[in-house]
């Protein structure tokens, strides 16, 4: 046992506190719902990734209650070799149809899909341009191929052309060149710019991948996500995706091809070294897809409470930023103020987080919301009407 680390730990942890960077999360004592419970009172929450609803939605939980009668809680082994199950079956072909792709591989997490698919289709030899405000998933699944990665300028296909044609010379024919982008930018909202980049990886002949975490569910038709926004079927080689979010469940997928599904379900590590996704959780998404399905009604409705949201906010002055999503940002900027603004809201029975530096840039720190369809007007309007508060008590306009 290594004597020193402990103090090591203790001070780095100090420091952290001294900075204000230290993590400390809200427990929630109810479901995820609009509404939450957080120290025997109710908050509104405008923080979790609960774009449908379907966190507590009584067909996901009366699905995985059924699973659980039927198939027990896990498949206790990893898929190879004894833990593929009927719902992960089921829920590869279901997702796959839903997202009009030939194949669908699940994972455990959209975080594990990055790490599992990158390492498996890229290798040392070869070379990665990623977006450079990319989730850390991302970055670090990159970091484990030993490639070559240059990040390219925000949403910027002229900066990523310029970098593609400078390293031109440096590759030979079979040298893989990869373009990787998150679809939504979970902390500022914006899209990537699919068709552009679509372009761009023809013209020099790159693999390209998305993922689509926070569009999942709620871009394109039915929440078919960033692809179907676009209408880009086909065009894109890989496509991640979360079963955590929108879904309300937890796991992730990747969707394409029937060549680099078939390689990924022989090569990508985590789906040969760690067990396959539980049933519940299998069985709540096999749901929550048939629900996408058959209706619009919930990805509409988030359309819609997202627009009044942004309307009211915008109306009274606040900067929220290029989202084009629901989520939607409140700049505030410095740091202590940002962190104050989110300690008011949470006093008048909001929960909404402050994002600040490192996770975002010194100076631009805020409080992000996320919009859901389960809100209801009225937690809408009091939402607005807080945030017009706090702003009045803290003197910032
Ligand atoms: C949230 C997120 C992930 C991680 O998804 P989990 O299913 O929560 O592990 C991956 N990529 C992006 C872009 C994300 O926003």
């Amino acid at each position: 046992m290594m004597k020193v680390l402990s103090k090591i730990l203790d001070d780095e942890i100090s420091n952290l506190e001294k900075q204000g960077l230290l993590i400390t999360p809200k427990v929630i004592q109810s479901a995820i719902g609009p509404e939450i419970i957080i120290n025997s009172k109710k908050y509104i929450n405008f923080s979790s990734n609960n774009y449908l609803g379907f966190a507590n939605n009584p067909k996901l939980k009366k699905a995985a209650i059924s699973a659980i009668k039927k198939y027990g809680v896990g498949p206790a082994a990893v898929r190879t070799i004894a833990g593929t199950m009927v719902l992960h079956q089921e829920l590869e072909k279901k997702l796959s149809a839903f997202k009009k792709a030939e194949g669908v591989i699940l994972y455990q997490s959209g975080f594990v899909a990055n790490l599992s698919v990158i390492p498996a289709i890229i290798s040392e030899n070869d070379i990665i341009f990623s977006d450079e405000l990319n989730h850390a998933s991302i970055i670090d699944a990159c970091r484990l191929t030993k490639a070559q990665v240059i990040r390219f300028n925000h949403l910027d296909t002229v900066d990523l052309s310029k970098k593609i044609n400078a390293v031109k010379n440096k590759t030979s024919s079979d040298t893989k060149k990869m373009i990787i982008t998150d679809g939504v930018f979970s902390m500022d909202g914006d899209i990537a710019p699919l068709p552009d980049l679509v372009a761009v990886s023809e013209k020099y002949n790159c693999i390209l991948m998305v993922d689509d975490a926070h569009g999942e569910g709620v871009l394109g038709k039915n929440g078919r996500g960033i692809v179907d926004h676009f209408n880009l079927h086909g065009k894109v080689d890989i496509e991640i995706g979360t079963l955590s979010k929108a879904f309300g469940v937890v796991g992730g997928f990747a969707a394409g091809k029937k060549e680099i599904i078939q390689w990924l379900k022989q090569k990508s590590r985590p789906f040969l070294f760690s067990s396959a996704m539980t049933v519940p959780d299998a069985a709540a998404c096999i749901e929550a897809v048939n629900i996408l399905e058959k209706s619009d009604e919930l990805t509409k409705k988030l359309w819609t409470n997202t627009s009044y949201f942004k309307k009211g906010l915008k109306e009274l002055g606040f900067n929220i930023g290029e989202s084009v999503t629901p989520i939607t940002p409140i700049m505030i900027g410095e740091e202590i103020l940002t962190k104050k603004f989110s300690e008011y809201l949470f006093e008048n029975g909001i929960f909404a987080t402050a994002i600040c530096y490192p996770t975002v840039a010194k100076g631009k720190s805020r409080i992000r919301t996320i919009i859901s369809a389960s809100h209801k007007k009225s937690h809408l309007d009091y939402g607005i009407k807080v945030f017009s508060k706090v702003r009045k008590i803290l003197g910032i306009l």
